[in-house]
Parts: C-alpha cells; structure tokens; sequence
C-alpha cells in the first residue's frame, strides 16, 4: 500500500507547515486546500492541507490526521494566493490561511461506545491503562457524551489522547457537530428591498461616468486584468459607476468583491447593492458572528452569491470566475491590517485579479500618491469625475493663521464669529479635532516651524527627560529649542490636545445649543455610533465635535460649517505620509459641508498656513498637491520611488531591544549584496511609541528599489540573526509596505 503524506498549515505562528500521514481511508478526500483536524503538541487543531506526497521510509514519529474539518475546502485560488501573501508580507502560511477563512463555528464532538471488551481484555486493561477502564464506564451509559462532558465525568488529565487510542482499539468512535450554522441570512432576506433590475432606467450618466464605465466594461469583456483608478471628488457618482460595473460583469457570468474601508459603511453600500441584485449578494466582516460568516462563506463558495460586499477581510471571499474587484476610498490606511499578516487588500486586489483575469476599480477623492503615480505613468487607467453630480459646489475654504491669536480660546477671532453666525442661522456646525495620536512636537507659536530631519523630512519628537529633538527614522539627534532658529521667537509650545478646551467653549458660549461628542471613546459601546450620527442627521444636534471617524463617507445635509480646530497635528507626525495625510483627512472633512441645500463653508486653523497640503487642500487641488508631493519623495526616495519595509524590536528589556536592532542593522549591511539594488538601511532608533505594555520598542527601515527583492532579504536577515543568536529576548515584527510609523 502507497502511503500519502500532507504538509499542513496550523494556525500557530510557526514558518512552515507541519507533516502528517494520511489514513489510508482519507486518501481518496483529501486534496490541497482541504481543512482538517490535526493533533499539535496536546492540542487538536484545524488546519489547511498545502501539498500531499507519497511517504518512502519510516513512519514512526510521524502523527496522523485525525480526520476531514466540517469546513470548506479552499479552491486552488485562494491557496496560491494566500503562499503569495506568507511569502511576500513575510507571514506564517498557516496564519495567513487563518486570516482568509471565516472562524469555525464551535465544533461539539461527542463520543459513544462501540463495544465493551471481554473480561480478560478488560483485565489486562486495568493493569496497563487503567485511565482507559475509566473512560470506558464513563460511557457505559446509552447516551453518547461531548468530550467535555467525559472529562468532567473521569477527572482525566489528556482525555482526547485517551480517547484516541480506545478509537484505535475499536471501543468507541465520535462524530462531530457544528455549532449553530445558519445565522439571521433568513431574517435579512425577508427585509431585502424589491429588486431593480432596470438599472433606473431615466437616470443619466454623465460624460465622465459613461467614460469610464465604458472603459471598465470593455476590460471585463476582454477578460485579462487591468487595473482603473476611479479619481472623482467627493459626490462626483463613483458608486453609480461601481455598480454599473458590477452589473455588466454579473450579466457576463462574472462575481464581483466591492470593498469598503469601514465596516460601518456597509449597511449603506448593501442597501443600494441588494436594490440592485437582490438575494444574490451578500455581506462579509468581521464584526458578524462566526456563524453569520460562516454560512455567507458557505453561500459564497456554492454559487448563490454575485456580489460580496464587505471590509479589508472580505477580499479574501471565495468567489469563483471574479470579474470585478471595487476597492472604494483606495486611499484609506484600514486596508492595511495592522497584526501579523499585515497584508493591504488594495494590493492583494491586484495580486487577486491578475490570477482571476478580473478588473480592479481603485476609487478616491484622494488617491494616494502611489496610485496616483501608478496612473500617470500608465500602470493603471486613469478616470477622472471632476464634478458633483448634484451640480453643488464644493465648499469656500479659509485658512485661518493662528500665529496672531495670543488668548487662549480653541478658536481665532474669526472662527468665533462663524460659529455665532452660523448658530444664529439654526446651521448644524462640525467641529473637527485631528486626532491626537502621538503629538509630542515642538513648535514656534509665532512663526509656525516645527523642527524636522535633515536627513529624512519628517518631523522630530521632543524627549521630555533629556530634551533633545531625535528623529525616528535615522536616530538623528539634536539639542531642544529654546528660540527659534528662523524668528528667534522665544514662545516655544510642546503641542497637546484641545478637546477640551473645544467642549468648555461650546458649553460656555452656546450652552443652550445641543453638543455631541463623536470619538472612539463615546462611540466604543455597540451602536452607539449609529445612533450619534443619526440624532446628527436628523438635526436633533447642532454641534458635533469628532475625530477622524466623522470624515468618512456620512452625508450629512444640514451641515453650514465646519472648522478644523488644529490641522497641525496630523502634519506634523513622524512620518514621511504626513503631508499626504494631512491633505486626505481636509478633503476629506470639508466633503462633509455644503451637500444639501445649505452651501458650505470650511475653515482651518494652523500655525503653517503655508503648508502645502493646506494650501492644495483649500483650493480642491489634487493635482497640484501631487505634483509637489511627488517631488520630495522623489528627491528622499521614498514610496513610489522605492519600497519600505519596517522591522520593529520589541523587548521586555531596553538592552535586549537595542541589541536585536543593532544586530539586525549590522547583519543586513554585512549580507547586502547586488541581489538586492538601491538597498539602504536606516536607523535603528527608538520607535515613537516607545513602550507599549511593559515592552520596549526599537524600529529601522529598510528602502530597496525593487518589490519583489526585499522579502527575500529579510529572511535571509533573520535566519542568519538566529544563526548568530543574536536576537535572543526579543521579539521581531516585519511590515512591508508599512503605512503606520508609530
Ligand atoms: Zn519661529
Ligand atoms: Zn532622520
């Protein structure tokens, strides 16, 4: 008899799959991508067949698989992919295989007797296994029994190794059972609004929009992919075009994946999805029960879905013959998982649809430099929707120089004057505070600088101990200011928070006027967010005053005027993105003013009036923004001319930190060689949030001119580090294409 291996993928974080045998019994069903159980260490696990092969040799130590998981199998697709993204993202297999599958439903495995054995079997059992005499009369009884409930029962420590081997004897056997499967499909189904097949047939697409579905459509009729990037300001008709899209790959037999960065955009983006295809749609993330994603995964997988909307997670949906991958607000960094495998759907989008043959939709009022690059140099299609659909202009924005404001108010003189206007009107007001994140920066109050790196651009972070300037990308280093080298001012400000200070002006001045606070803080509790936004919507309140979280994609109509209280703040991370987000999150903001019938007006205050992405921001200009952008990204080389990747060290021990760093430092400039073009390593230095929970934290940067050489490079760091053992205490993380720096 020929005996068949598998190497399976575990959900532990080890590099490579673990081997089993396969029962002779299971050869005929087990096939790569297939989910079965497998004993680890005292643990039995799930896991992902990644290649079957003919044993020669010894079988002892070898362990077996136990048996075929109640889950779907992965088609051949998906298992490419997911070894692209280990490989690529530097990933265990078996935890990328267990990021892209929905978690199994509580599987209850229960156990019951087979038969008894004769009394001598019975004897010799008492002498040499005496725990097996016990099971045996736990489930003496008729009823079988879960294997919790025998543990119980005997008090056993190892009770499914025991188990297993009365199975070997013939003296019992299990069958498994999923938990609950089928989640509230039903109950969503009976709410589905009537279908519209008719495409809204009086309704007309612009110019612009019929472009650029024409283009998209004539790519899915090709059948080899392609990627667009969608770049229309906010209100412009990118969904309409999205769906269109969707529409036209559906009729071809095609399925479509259409990505939001929010999992609190779904429900919107489902409704006009489901007006449209009706049943055959369907949601995926993260925040359903294990059941709900399960049984749409199970859906999915069986060809009762077309269209699967849903978050970063839901581009790993097991869609056969996609035509269509939407990645709306491609801009967004929550495309980027931020724990191990720290993959970025808009790029496994691509990866995804080049295998499938499919089209990739990249949209954003504010695309990313890279994307955007991308589409100038013709890697992707460019579109654009230069104008609201509506017919509604965007919104007067000022920019507000805070540097004459001496009082300590949250808001210049003018910005007081439009509020109590705005007030006076019965207009609804935004407030907008940037996040506060990590602000430990200096600046000159009187004329705006904030110091930066020499050598990387981005700025420094005042160490309040030692009172030094350090940078965080090259350790750069330089002594606290006590004037300004440019003004010689001496009013030098450590910048903070002001939320504060923006909620006692409010109640102080306006204190009949109804206020919300909208952050992570007061909308942490399940719905609560939902229900802010809707008292916001409905005019029930006049103020609100949020963070980041506002800015996207809700449309409020009532909204006369919004003010950015400190746009500093996101300018001024330690970051070589600061400018780009900076100029996202104003955009971003003041689309939130002027849609409805009221017109809009935005102001933002800052210390650096003369900010680039302020001054772009201001005008609605995209283009020039990336033009200057582009420039100083070309001159440090940064994205998209080189790829990133970080390493961050983390230790219960400062030393132990610091060593790993260095050694990593050390070991990469010794094996740099010309496999690796443009390499340059940079750092290490203490990561900005230098502590998290008792560990230590110490980061570098590695720039390589080529994406497909870097990975390859950092694991061939990483094994010689562990040659040398010089990484002992310490922990490494490796982010590719990272887009936090913290
Ligand atoms: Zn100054
Ligand atoms: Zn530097």
């Amino acid at each position: 008899l020929n005996m068949l291996k598998a190497d399976v993928a575990v959900p532990i974080p080890i590099d490579t799959p673990l081997t089993y045998l396969i029962p002779s019994e299971l050869q005929e069903s087990i096939g790569v991508g297939t989910q079965v159980v497998v004993p680890v260490r005292n643990k039995v696990v799930t896991g992902v067949v990644c290649d079957v092969a003919p044993h020669e040799g010894d079988v002892a130590g070898l362990k077996s698989i136990r048996e075929i998981a109640s889950a779907p199998r992965f088609a051949s697709e998906l298992m490419k992919l997911a070894r692209w993204i280990s490989e690529y993202y530097i990933a265990p297999i078996g935890e990328v295989l267990g990021a892209m599958s929905p978690p199994h439903p509580r599987l209850r495995r229960v156990y019951r007797l087979l038969r008894k054995p004769g009394s001598l079997e019975l004897e010799i059992m008492r002498a040499s296994h005496p725990e097996h005499v016990c099971v045996l009369e736990a489930l003496s009884g008729d009823r079988p029994l879960t294997l919790e409930t025998i543990r119980r029962k005997t008090r056993l420590k190892g009770i499914a190794r025991h188990l297993g081997s009365l199975e070997e004897g013939g003296y019992v056997s299990h069958q498994v059972f999923a938990g609950k499967r089928r989640g509230r499909r039903t109950k969503s189904r009976a709410d589905s609004p009537p279908v519209d097949t008719e495409l809204d047939s009086g309704f007309q697409l612009t110019q612009e929009q019929s472009e650029a579905y024409e283009g998209i459509a004539a790519a899915i009729d090709r059948g080899r992919s392609a990627t667009f990037l969608l770049f229309g300001v906010t209100g412009s008709g990118k969904t309409e075009v999205y769906l269109r899209s969707i529409d036209h790959a559906v009729k071809k037999g095609r399925r479509a994946v259409y990505l939001v960065p929010e999992i609190g955009l779904t429900p919107q983006i489902m409704d006009r999805v489901r007006r449209r295809f009706g049943d055959r749609c369907g949601v995926l993330h993260s925040r359903l029960s294990s059941g709900e994603r399960y049984s749409t995964w199970a859906d999915i997988q069986s060809g009762r879905i077309d269209v699967v909307v849903g978050a970063r997670s839901a581009i790993f949906a097991p869609v056969e013959n996609l035509g269509v991958i939407i990645v709306d607000e491609e801009h967004d960094a929550s495309y980027k998982q931020q724990e191990s495998p720290r993959y970025n759907a808009r790029e496994v989008a691509i990866v995804r649809a080049k295998e499938a043959g499919a089209v990739v939709i990249l949209g954003s009022a504010t695309p990313t430099i890279e994307s955007y690059h991308n589409a100038v140099t013709g890697k992707y299609r460019l579109h654009e929707l230069p104008e609201r659909i509506s017919g509604g202009d965007l919104p007067a924005v000022s920019v507000i120089d805070m540097r004459t404001t001496r009082d300590e108010s949250p808001f210049s003189k003018e910005a007081q004057g439009s509020i109590g206007a705005s007030v006076g009107r019965e207009e609804q007001i935004l407030l907008f505070l940037n996040r506060r994140g990590f602000s430990n920066y200096v600046q000159c109050r009187e004329c705006g600088i904030v110091p930066r790196c020499r050598n990387c651009q981005v700025s420094l972070t005042y160490h309040l101990g030692r009172k030094v300037l350090r940078c965080h990308y090259c350790g750069y280093a330089e002594r606290g200011w006590e004037t300004c080298p440019k003004c010689g001012g001496t009013n030098i400000e450590y910048v903070g928070s002001g939320t504060q200070k923006v909620e006692e002006y409010i109640s102080e001045n306006f204190a009949e006027v109804s206020c919300v606070r909208f952050d992570r803080d007061s909308t942490r509790r399940k719905g609560s967010a939902e229900s802010l936004l809707s008292d916001f919507s409905n005019g029930l309140v006049r103020f609100l005053v949020g963070t980041q979280m506002v800015a996207k994609g809700h449309d409020f109509r009532k909204v006369g005027l919004v003010v950015v209280v400190n746009a500093d703040v996101s300018m001024n991370l330690p970051d070589f993105r600061a400018g780009e987000r900076t100029f996202q999150i104003l955009t971003q903001v003041a689309g939130r003013a002027g849609r409805g019938e009221v017109p809009g007006k935005v102001l933002i205050q800052t210390f650096n009036p003369d900010h680039h992405s302020l001054a772009h921001a201001a005008c609605h200009d995209f283009k020039g923004f990336y033009e200057q952008e582009v420039l100083m990204r070309r001159d440090l080389r940064y994205p998209p001319f080189s790829r990133l990747a970080r390493i961050v060290v983390e230790s219960r021990r400062q030393e132990s930190a610091k060593r790993a760093a260095e050694g990593f430092v050390s070991v990469a400039k010794a094996l740099r060689d010309e496999s690796i073009p443009g390499l340059d390593v940079m750092g290490p230095s203490r990561a900005p949030l230098s502590k998290i929970r008792n560990n230590y934290r110490w980061h570098l940067l590695l720039k390589g001119e080529e994406r497909k050489s870097l990975s390859p490079f950092i694991r061939r760091c990483l094994r010689e580090l562990d040659s040398r053992r010089l990484a002992e205490a310490a922990r490494f993380s490796i982010d590719i294409d990272p887009q936090v720096m913290m």
